[in-house]
Parts: structure tokens; sequence; C-alpha cells
């Protein structure tokens, strides 16, 4: 059994605030700070340049890896952590581009986060030999699936509405057409079980600021299937990716499995709060959690619509199609967010009429989502959010 009373109470949750954006940033673990100062005053501070040994400053991208490993479903041994979402899908995407050289099409979807899209465009951009990217509708993915494409690449739970594609089904079918899959799991992974073995995912990536609360700047993780390991070229081949780094040989060689893609130094400060972070999910079982996060959803769902008739739900109404957030669509978004916010809950918007509410059963509860809802009722029926001063937009939203 998950007590998610007790994960909630490893949290620092600030006085007055119900946070439903833990899509967007999870919120500080408390042992994450602690670490973070032991990290270092003792590490950093005392050992200096022999951390790298000493502290395991070396190991630590491939075991937080492992730990990642467990939620989404990869095999051991298999996922390595460094740099950023974009940086390890541009080498996702660069390296299955590769395995599939006759074939020209990179197939996404019209609702896949824009630096993925733009990451597509510029690896185009300097391969320059023609490859085209394909954006449908996030539901008609499944008709262009053609042998003309080489990379199937999707986000699996789409960042604005929450919309969830079918992994292993989508998976398969590009399999059958000759393609390769690449799946971002930026919302998925601490979000919803997840089986990239189970589904036949020849990469994936992710990244572990969201729903994984390892911190802002927090590294994101790629994973390759075990059957292209040692076949993957990393397109970005840095010196830590070498078979011996510290040979420093003037020729590269990839190292063995998945080490190959990693690129420079990792950030170990950043590191070190992300393995804090992962010490709360010692004791979740993926299945509990999303138990959880579907009852949570439905009773925010059923709570705003009986009293916001003027909101409409841009998330799937089922709750198997959706991932672990909800949203909403309504005119005067962006001023209600800001009204929200300036009443304590939390939420995001996404242009051009999204409101976005995360829901992350780790620590929030039955009462939060009932206060959140009575909220937003609040500021609704009574146009709370007609002021100036929620119009001004923010460089963030
Ligand atoms: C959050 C998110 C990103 C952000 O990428 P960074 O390089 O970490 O800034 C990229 N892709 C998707 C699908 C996301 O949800």
């Amino acid at each position: 059994m998950t007590d998610f009373r007790a994960t909630r109470e490893m949290f620092h949750l600030p006085e007055g605030v119900i946070y439903l954006d833990g899509n967007s940033l999870g919120p500080l673990p408390r042992a994450a700070a602690s670490r973070l100062e032991r990290c270092a005053r003792e590490e950093w501070g005392e050992m200096l340049i022999t951390a790298w040994n000493r502290a395991g400053w070396m190991e630590q991208p491939a075991r937080i890896g492992d730990r990642i490993a467990r939620l989404i479903g990869a095999e051991p041994g298999h996922v390595v952590l460094g740099d950023t979402l974009s940086i390890k899908l541009y080498q996702a995407l660069a390296s299955a581009l590769e395995m599939r050289p006759e074939r020209r099409v990179i197939l996404s979807d019209s609702g896949n986060f824009p630096s993925d899209l733009y990451m597509a465009q510029g690896l185009i951009a300097s391969l320059g030999r023609g490859h085209r990217l394909v954006t449908p509708p996030p539901e008609e993915v499944a008709e262009h699936i053609s042998e003309e494409v080489a990379v199937l690449m999707l986000t699996e739970v789409d960042y604005r509405t929450g919309r969830r594609h079918d992994m292993r089904a989508l998976s398969r079918a590009a399999h059958a057409a000759g393609a390769l899959v690449i799946w971002d799991l930026a919302h998925s992974a601490g979000a919803l079980p997840v089986d990239l073995a189970g589904a036949g995912a020849d990469f994936a990536v992710g990244c572990t600021y969201k729903y994984l609360n390892g911190g802002p700047g927090a590294p994101a993780f790629i994973y390759t299937a075990p059957r292209h390991a040692e076949r993957a070229r990393p397109a970005l081949s840095g010196w830590l990716g070498h078979e011996a780094p510290f040979a420093f040989a003037p020729d590269y060689r990839p190292a063995p499995g998945i080490e190959r893609m990693r690129v420079g130094t990792p950030p170990v400060l950043q590191m070190a709060a992300l393995d804090a972070a992962m010490d709360v999910w010692d004791g979740v079982e993926m299945d509990a959690l999303r138990a959880r996060s579907v009852a949570l959803s439905e009773r925010f769902i059923a709570a705003v619509e009986a009293a916001c008739p003027e909101l409409s739900l841009a998330s799937p109404r089922a709750p198997e199609q959706r991932g672990s957030q909800v949203s909403f669509r309504f005119e005067h978004g962006y001023a209600a967010m800001q009204a929200l916010i300036a009443r304590g809950v939390i939420g995001d918007f996404r242009a051009p009429d999204i409101v976005r509410f995360g829901i992350t059963p780790l620590y929030i509860d039955e009462s939060d989502i009932d206060t959140a809802a009575a909220t937003i009722a609040e500021v609704i029926r009574g146009r709370l959010w007609d002021r100036p001063e929620y119009h001004a937009r923010a460089r963030v939203t």
C-alpha cells in the first residue's frame, strides 16, 4: 500500500498555497534541500576534485537513471541522466534518423511541445538531406504512419490538454511500417505507469523537474532500447560518452551501451537534489498513484463543471485517455489564473485560452481539490479576474 499522507509530509508546501502546477515544476522535497547543502559542503567543499571518485559523482547519471527506469518500465542499465530534455530529444532523434537512412519523414503531432518540434526542425536543417516534419492533429497520427516514416516522435501526454496517446498501439503500428519510435515522457514519468519495454519503444526521453520533483534545471533522461544500445551513434559525441574519457584519445569511440548518450560534465548539485527527490518514490506503487490521480481528477472536474458552466473541459473526459492533469478552456484564462494565484491556488495558463491544473497525489489530497474548485467558482462567478492587474502578462505564464 502506498501511504500518500506520508509522501505529502516529504514535501515543503508553502503555507496557504494549493499547488496544482507540479506538471510544470514539482515542489521542493524536504530532503532535497538538506542533500544539496550536504553535497555542497561535504563533497564539493571538503573533497574537492576527489569527490568525482569518492562521492560517486561519475556514476550518478546511470545510478539515478536506474531509479527512474523502474517508474517508466525500462530495463535496468538503459537510462542515463544529463543535459536538458531538448538536448536529449535531439540526440535520440539524430540517432534514430541515422538508423533509417533511406527514409525522410519525421512524424509527430500538432500538439507536441514546441521545443520538440523546434529541435526536429533544427536537426533537419543541419542534416540538409530533405527530411520533412509532419504534424497532423494528435487524433490522426495513426493514419499518417507509412513506409516513408523514419521516426515517429511523440510526447505521450499532450502538455496543453493532457490527452494521452496509446503508446503500445502506435509503437506497434510504427514498427509494422518499419519506422522507429521515440517517446517523450515529460508528462508521463512520475505521472502514470509507463511500460517502455512492453511497448517496444526504441528511444525515450523525459525531464525530471515536473512530476519527478528534481528542481528547476534538473537534468533530463534518455533511454535507448537494449537492442539498439550498442548500435546507436550519439550525434553529440562528448568526452563523457567516450569509451575511455580519461585516455584523452584524439578520436571519438562511443562508450558501451547507454553511457554513450552522456555528453559533458553532469550537473552534480542538480543530480544530488534529484537523487533525494527520487527517495520519495521508494514506497510508491505506480498503480496506486494512478488510481488516486484519476479519483482526484474526476472529483475536480465534477466540482468545477457543476459550479462554472463558463469553463469547458479541454482534457479528454475518459480518464484512461488523460495523463495526470486537467485543463479547461476559458476566454479570460490568463486573467483568471492570475486571480487564482493571488488567492493561493497555483496552476498555469497556456495560450490561447487554456487553464491547466496538475493533479499530483504525492502531495495533493481531496481537501485541496475541494478548496481549489471552490476558489475557481468564486473567481469565475464573481468575475474577480476582471481587474487590470490580472491582465498584465508576465514573461513566464
Ligand atoms: C517541459 C517539456 C520540455 C522542456 O524541455 P527543456 O529542454 O527541459 O526545457 C520539452 N518537451 C516537452 C514535451 C515538455 O513537456
